[in-house]
């Protein structure tokens, strides 16, 4: 028989929805349902690139996503399923003085709490990405522990965690 009530219920079977469920059941909750109108990635996670950035305008963003890349670290053990987490590294280029001031801002921010990001030349970004051009480049950063994940096998990963000895 189809379950019909639960503690908590969470709607929706996308990358969010199954983050959530998965930190309750890491949590110990064992009493959780998980509603999804169609199947689980149907809705933006279907289309999502999988890039994964951890520096942002807000601090308490950049901590929110430093956090997912230490859960991407160790989801693949914890659950068996691959995820094709590739820890590549990014680079966001300013061609603006102002952008450039921005990203110092969240540079300044995030190493305060040792988060691993460095102001770079544009010359210096073109070397770790030779495809791109500097013309017009001010200014740039390289967060080595950004990366790439499949949003879909991610999904999958979420959903498989259950609370220890359920
Ligand atoms: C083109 C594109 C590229 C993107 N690239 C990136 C990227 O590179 N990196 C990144 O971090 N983010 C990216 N995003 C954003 C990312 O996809 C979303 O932030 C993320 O997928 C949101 O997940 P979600 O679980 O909130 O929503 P969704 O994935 O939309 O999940 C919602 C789910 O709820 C279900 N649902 C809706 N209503 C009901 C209901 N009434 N009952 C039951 N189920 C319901 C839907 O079927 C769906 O499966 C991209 C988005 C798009 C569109």
């Amino acid at each position: 028989m189809a379950q019909s009530q639960a503690r908590i219920l969470i709607i929706g079977g996308g990358a969010i929805g199954t983050s959530i469920a998965y930190h309750l059941a890491r949590a110990g909750e064992r009493d959780v349902l998980l509603l999804e109108k169609a199947q689980l990635t149907h809705g933006s996670t279907w289309h999502a690139a999988g890039l994964v950035g951890q520096l942002r305008s807000k601090k308490n963003l950049t901590r929110l996503m430093q956090n997912s890349v230490a859960v991407f670290d160790r989801l693949e053990a914890e659950t068996g399923q691959a995820i094709d987490w590739r820890k590549s590294g990014s680079i966001r280029i300013a061609a603006t003085q102002e952008r450039l001031a921005e990203i110092r801002r969240s540079l300044t921010q995030a190493k305060g709490f040792g988060f691993e990001a460095y102001e770079i030349s544009a010359e210096e970004a073109q070397a770790r990405f030779p495809w791109m051009t500097v013309e017009g480049v001010v200014g740039a950063a390289w967060i080595p522990s950004d990366g790439y994940i499949d949003p879909y096998s991610l999904t999958q990963a979420y959903a498989k965690r259950r609370a220890p000895g359920a």
